[in-house]
Formats: structure tokens, sequence, C-alpha cells
């Protein structure tokens, strides 16, 4: 079987799918299994390195994908986490990132986080909203704060977060929040802005870089302070469907070095997850049947939406890359559906994507699986343990996640029964 062909520009992954090894994952570790690429992501912080100017700070932005060994690898690869809960921070401190290199951001800062923001004051916290700060403030939490600003210009993303956003503070907050920063003596550091995920045009990269620069110029001057730092988001992504070409970064880099000159001398950084991690990660399911749905053929696979949530949230079920069937052949490809495997309508995996009659036991390899898909998944549903998790570097491949037996669902769960009420049986006679 060949992949599907390429468009001519430069579209979806400049490499080669690397199906031997994943043919060799589908063996070893069975389906279905997330199967991430080491390789794929140093090459997107390389990319990103050669493409941004010096001295950008890049954080790994852990909802993306909250994988102990993926942020390992980036905490190696020498990026700082941005990490939104308790969970994330305690896998950001467990993955190697230095205390100092976490940037602590979200609505809500639960107990364990603030605890941990007390014995490392230098951190840097994004503050969402006015009583998000008197909530640091009353925890008695020294921190440097960056306030989060609300964008008041529309922003390009996908999946947006512009003036109708909940998150962020407005600009006429901004002396208050100082005012309120000062009594609780925490040091104002500078400002945090985001517009959204998933923009793969260059320019409205670019466009949103410049309105949150010259957010953060007009918010400096209602606090009448220099910045230290700006945090200024990101949103990159990256093709999902074929007819779609990769970010093109020397725009973007060219933005980034007019805006730094505006801002100077404070430290950029960018908050990343989607552009690091997605392309990197392969979602491997068996064909364990077959049907038909809506007139078409449809293939009846092991995995399911309740791992995909990427697909749902994208709309990709129509028009994504297909995926790659690890079989050989490719005669005969038609239009077919991919059923998951739970008893709910709605678990359709891909619509009419061009795929030859594949055999019961045949692997599909589904591209670009690596940001938001388990981990933003409802993958208990039906009673299912979640899919194995795997990381290959080259010839090296290692379990990230073994694979769990159907039993492990009751892991975790207490049987609690109420005590016997005199004179009925359990259903009240
Ligand atoms: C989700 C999110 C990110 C990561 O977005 P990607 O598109 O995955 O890069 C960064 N910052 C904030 C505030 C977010 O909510």
């Amino acid at each position: 079987m060949s992949p599907p062909a390429r468009p001519s520009r430069e579209t979806a992954s400049p490499e080669a799918p690397p199906l031997e090894m994943l043919r060799e994952i589908a063996a070893r570790f069975g389906t279905p299994a997330y199967a991430y690429d080491a390789a794929r992501v140093r090459l997107q912080v390389r990319r990103l390195r050669s493409a941004l100017p010096e001295g950008t700070l890049l954080f790994y932005s852990l909802k993306a994908n909250p994988s102990l060994a993926l942020s390992a690898l980036l905490a190696r690869c020498g990026l700082g986490a941005d990490v939104a809960s308790a969970g994330e921070l305690a896998t950001a401190l467990a993955a190697g990132f230095g205390p100092a290199a976490i940037f602590v951001s979200g609505p809500y800062k639960a107990p364990e986080t603030l605890a941990h923001l007390r014995d490392h004051p230098r951190t840097l916290v994004s503050v969402d909203s006015a009583a998000d700060l008197r909530a640091l403030a009353a925890a008695g939490v020294p921190c440097r704060a960056l306030l989060r600003l609300r964008p008041d210009f529309e922003p390009a993303a996908l999946v947006a977060a512009g003036p109708a956003s909940r998150f962020g503070i407005s600009l006429d907050e901004v002396p208050g929040c100082r005012e309120l920063a000062g009594d609780a003596a925490l040091s104002l550091a500078g400002f945090h802005v985001f517009c959204g995920s998933q923009v793969l045009d260059a320019a409205a990269v670019a466009r949103q870089l410049d309105g949150a620069a010259e957010l953060c110029l007009r918010a400096a001057a209602a606090a009448g302070r220099a910045p230290e730092v700006l945090n200024l988001g990101g949103g990159f992504g990256i093709p999902y469907r074929p007819e779609e070409a990769e970010l093109d970064l020397r725009p973007v880099g060219d933005a980034l070095e007019r805006v730094r000159a505006c801002l100077h001398p404070a430290r950029i950084c960018l908050e990343l997850g989607r552009y690091l991690v997605a392309p990197a990660g392969w979602y491997l399911t068996r064909v364990v049947g077959h049907q038909t749905h809506e007139g078409r053929p449809a293939l009846v696979v092991d995995g399911g939406t309740h791992q995909r949530a990427d697909l749902c949230c994208l709309n990709l079920r129509r028009g994504a890359l297909s995926p790659l069937p690890l079989g050989s052949s490719a005669d005969g490809a038609a239009p077919r559906d991919v059923l998951g495997c739970l008893s709910a309508p709605g678990d359709v995996l891909s619509e009419a994507a061009l795929l030859p009659p594949l055999a019961v036991g045949e692997v599909l390899a589904y591209p670009n699986a690596g940001a938001y898909g388990l981990a933003a998944s409802p993958f208990s549903f039906h009673g299912s343990v979640p899919p194995a998790e795997v990381l290959f570097d080259g010839g090296w491949v290692a379990e990230a996640r073994p694979r769990l037996p159907a039993a492990a669902v009751l892991a975790g769960q207490a049987l609690p029964i109420p005590p016997a009420r005199e004179g009925l049986d359990e259903a009240g006679h």
C-alpha cells in the first residue's frame, strides 16, 4: 500500500511515515495504541528554534498531551512547561522541568499548585481574572504574576479565545489589578495573551502576535510600568487535511523579530502544544469486522472516538488525511467508513476515507494523532481501559503506558454496600 498521494506543496509530513516501526509496534504491543515518534518531536523543536528569534522562550503546553514520556522528551529538548492544573504540574516536575522553567496558567490554581508556588516564589503565574489575583493574594503566594489579557481584536484561530472568551482580564481592569498586586506584594512581571488554537495561516499568526504585542503595550501603559516577561501565546497549527499546507514559520519569525524590537527589553515567551506533538503521534487500531454505514462499506475497528477527542473537536471525520493501512495492497481503494467499537451511533472515526478492502486483523495508522487525543477523551466510556502508549526513536521503542487487562477498570473503585434495612429486602419489599 502506498501512502495517499502528497499534494505538490510541502504538506502534511515531509518525512516518510515510519511504516516499518508502526507495524512492529502493532505486532509487539497490540492495538489500539498511540505511538509517539521522538525524532518528529525533535524536528518540530528544531524548526521552531531555527525560525524564531534567538532568546524566545518556548513552553510546552501539557494540555495538548500530558504523557510523561513526551513531556520528559520536551524537557530534555530544553523547553519550559505550561501547566494549567495540579496534575499537569506534577507531570511537569516528574518529567524533569525545573521549577524555574514552569509557567503556571489556567483560571484556577488548586491547593497543591498553591503549595508548590509557596516553595518556588520565582515561578511565573498567569492570572486569569481579578478574582484569581485576589485568591493568590489571599493564599499569601509570592509569585511573579503575568496578567492574562483578553484579546480585544478578532482572533484567527479555529478554536478561538477572543473578545467573547471567558478567559483573561480586560484593559480597563488592569490598573485595579496592579493595585491589588501591590497590596499583596505580588510582583507584576508582565502579561500573557492567548488567542486560540490551530492557526495554519502564517499571516494570521503574525497578525495575532502583532495584536498581542500591541495589547501588551497598552496594558503596560495602563499599569504604569514596563513588563519583564511577555507570553504571547502561539496557537501554531498543523495540517490535518490533504489540501492544507504546513505553517510557514518564516513570516512568523519575522513578526516576532519586529515584536521583540517593540517590546525590548522584555523577555518574549511562546506556549505551544499541538505544533510540537500532533505530527509525532500515530493512532493504531485493528480491523475486527465489517459493516455498512450510510450506504457505504465500513470497517469496524478495536479503537474508537472515546480515544480520539481530537477527531471530534476539529470535525476531522471527513476530509482529514486518511489512515494508512499497514498491510500491503492498495488495490480496490474505495470510500469506506471506519467505525469504532462502542455501542454508540456517533462512534465513527472516518467517513468515506479512501481505503482498500481490508481483512480482519489488518491495522490502520491514523497520522497527526499526538495532540488532544487520549488525554482529551472520555476513554473510560463503555468500561474501557486506555489504549497502550508507546515511544519510539529511530529503531528504538518502549512502552510509555502498558496495556492493561479489561479488569483494570475496577482499579480505584470501592464497593460500598448500605446496611440492610430491617424487615426489607434490597428492593424495599
Ligand atoms: C490550549 C492552550 C495552549 C496550547 O494550544 P496549542 O494550540 O495546543 O498550541 C496554549 N495556551 C493556552 C492558554 C491554552 O489554553
